[in-house]
C-alpha cells in the first residue's frame, strides 16, 4: 500500500480514537496528506530510503515550521515557528510524513504528563493510568497504534519512562550525538533528542536519520555516525552485562523485580554473563537532578517574558506588570515551582551549598559508571520502580513524583546512552527494561534489545 493509504487511515484513527487518549495536541492533516504525495512519488522513482513514506508524530517540544510548537504550554500555546528544529528537518530529509506534535509534561517538567496544559494522556494499556512523562504524548500515540513512530526528549527519563509505562521501545542517545537545536530547552546539560517506536530495529533505522553533528549546536558532537542497523543481529556471546546492586534492592517493587530478572535470565541464555557492578553515589542521584535541572531550567526559561514571543498579558500598566502577570498566567505551578528553586540554588550565597555540590556529586556519579565500564560492556536494570501508576495519585506530591525517575536520571547527569525496552508485563502493565551503555556505544544497545525482542 502507498504512504497515503497508510498515511490516511492513521489520521482517521487519530481522529476516531484520540479523544480517549488526548495524546496528539495538533494533527497536521493536510501537510501529512502533501507529504505522503510526495513521498510515494519518490517511491515510484525509486530513490526511497527505508524511511520514505513512514508516518511520525513529533513532541511539541520541537520546533516545526509553519506548525503550533506550544510545549504543552500556555505560555506557547499561540507560537508558530518560523524554521524546523534540526531533528525535523533530519526526519523530513529522510522521507517520514509528521501526523502532528504530541501532548507532553509541561515544557517537558514532569514524569507522568499530567502537567501539560492542554490536559493529561491517558496510557492505551489502561485509562486510568498514567503514560508516563514528558514524552506521554508520544509513547501513548504508539502504543494505541496511532502512529509506528515518534520523537522525545530525555533530560532525566523522558523517552525511557513512558516507553516502559507504555510498552514500546525508546532510545536517550549519548549527549551530543543528536542535535538540540530547535528544540525548546529544559536543561541544556542533559537535553537530549531520542527515537520511540515498537522495536529497536524501528528505532536504529530512526536513529541513522536523527544523529550526526550540528554546526549550529555548539554541544553536538562531531564524530561519524555508524549504521545503527549494522549490528543488530550481533550475537550476545561474551556480552558482560553490569547489574548495579543499587538498582536492586530497597524501593523496587517485588514483581517488578521479578520480571526484570527474568528478562535477564534470557540474555543469560543467549551467552551474556552478569556481573554485579556497584553505582555507590546512586543515592545523590535525584537530589543532584533536582538541582541541576531548575537551575538550568531558571535560566532558559528566563527568554519567555511576554515581549518577542509567547503569552502576554492584557493591558499591562509598566514593563514590570507586563513581565509578571505575562510569566504568572504563562506557566503552569510546576514550572513555577522549577524556577523557584533553580533561582534559589542559582542566588548569591546559596551558589556555593547548592549548585556548586550538585556539580561535584555530578562528577562523583559519573565517574561510578566510568568505573563499572572498566569491568562491564553494558550495565542493565529497570527503568522504573513499578509498573504506570494511577492518574492524580501523584501530582500533588512532587517528591514522591520525582522518586519515580529514581533508575532515569543519573544516565543524563553522565551523558550515557540509555534504552528502554519491554521487559514483561506486571499485572496487565508493562515494565521496562533499561540498558546503560558507554559514550557513543548506541550500536550495542541497539544490538542487545534487537536480541532481546
Ligand atoms: N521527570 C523528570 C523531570 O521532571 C525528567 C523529565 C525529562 O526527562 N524531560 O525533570
Amino acid at each position: 500500500f502507498s504512504s497515503q493509504e497508510l498515511t490516511s487511515s492513521l489520521l482517521q484513527r487519530i481522529e476516531q480514537l484520540d479523544g480517549q487518549y488526548n495524546s496528539f495536541l495538533t494533527v497536521s492533516k493536510d501537510q501529512a496528506l502533501a507529504m505522503a504525495k510526495a513521498a510515494d512519488a519518490q517511491l515510484a522513482s525509486g530513490n526511497a530510503g527505508p524511511l520514505t513514506g513512514i508516518p511520525i508524530a513529533h513532541k511539541d517540544v520541537f520546533c516545526t515550521q509553519g506548525v503550533r510548537t506550544s510545549c504543552a504550554s500556555r505560555m506557547l500555546d499561540n507560537f508558530i515557528p518560523p524554521y524546523d528544529a534540526t531533528v525535523v528537518r533530519q526526519l523530513n530529509e529522510a522521507g517520514t510524513v509528521m501526523l502532528g506534535k504530541t501532548n507532553m509534561d509541561e515544557f517537558a517538567m514532569g514524569s507522568s504528563n499530567e502537567s501539560s496544559y492542554y490536559g493529561a494522556v491517558s496510557n492505551p494499556w489502561g485509562s486510568t493510568l498514567v503514560p508516563g512523562g514528558s514524552s506521554g504524548g508520544s509513547a501513548a500515540a504508539i502504543a494505541a497504534g496511532l502512529t509506528p513512530a515518534a520523537t522525545g526528549t530525555d533530560t532525566g527519563g523522558s523517552i525511557r519512562q513512558p516507553a516502559a509505562f507504555c510498552g514500546i521501545t525508546g532510545l536517550k542517545p549519548t549527549y551530543g550525538r543528536v542535535s538540540r537545536l530547535g528544540m525548546v530547552a529544559y536543561a541544556s546539560s542533559l537535553d537530549q533528542a531520542g527515537p520511540m517506536a515498537r522495536s529497536a530495529e524501528d528505532c536504529a533505522l530512526l536513529l541513522n536519520a536523527m544523529a550526526g553533528h550540528d554546526p549550529l549546536d555548539s554541544t553536538s558532537a562531531a564524530r561519524a555516525v555508524p549504521d545503527y542497523c549494522a549490528d543488530l543481529n550481533r550475537p550476545l556471546e561474551g556480552l558482560r552485562i553490569g547489574l548495579p546492586k543499587e538498582y536492586f534492592g530497597d524501593g523496587l517493587d517485588s514483581t517488578t523485580a521479578a520480571c526484570i530478572e527474568s528478562a535477564l535470565k534470557e540474555l543469560e541464555q543467549q551467552g551474556a554473563t552478569l556481573v554485579e557492578v556497584s553505582l555507590a553515589h546512586a543515592n545523590l542521584t535525584i537530589p543532584t537532578y533536582y538541582i541541576v535541572a531548575p537551575a538550568e531550567a531558571s535560566t532558559n526559561l528566563s527568554r519567555f517574558d511576554g515581549v518577542r514571543y509567547g503569552h502576554r498579558c492584557d493591558a499591562p500598566s509598566d514593563l514590570d506588570d507586563l513581565y509578571t502577570r505575562s510569566r504568572e498566567e504563562g506557566f503552569g505551578d510546576e514550572v513555577k515551582l522549577r524556577i523557584l528553586v533553580g533561582t534559589y540554588a542559582l542566588s548569591a550565597g546559596y551558589y556555593e551549598a547548592y549548585y556548586r555540590k550538585a556539580q561535584q556529586a555530578r562528577r562523583l556519579i559519573k565517574d561510578d559508571f566510568m568505573n563499572s565500564f572498566q569491568q562491564v560492556d553494558i550495565i542493565a536494570g529497570p527503568t522504573t520502580p513499578g509498573p504506570a501508576f494511577a492518574l492524580g495519585s501523584k501530582n500533588n506530591d512532587p517528591v514522591s513524583m520525582y522518586l519515580e525517575d529514581i533508575y532515569t536520571l543519573a544516565v543524563n547527569l553522565a551523558g550515557l546512552p540509555a534504552m528502554s525496552l519491554p521487559a514483561g508485563l506486571v499485572e496487565g502493565k508493562p515494565v521496562g527494561l533499561q540498558l546503560i551503555g558507554q559514550h557513543f556505544d548506541e550500536s550495542r544497545l541497539l544490538n542487545v534489545a534487537h536480541r532481546f525482542q
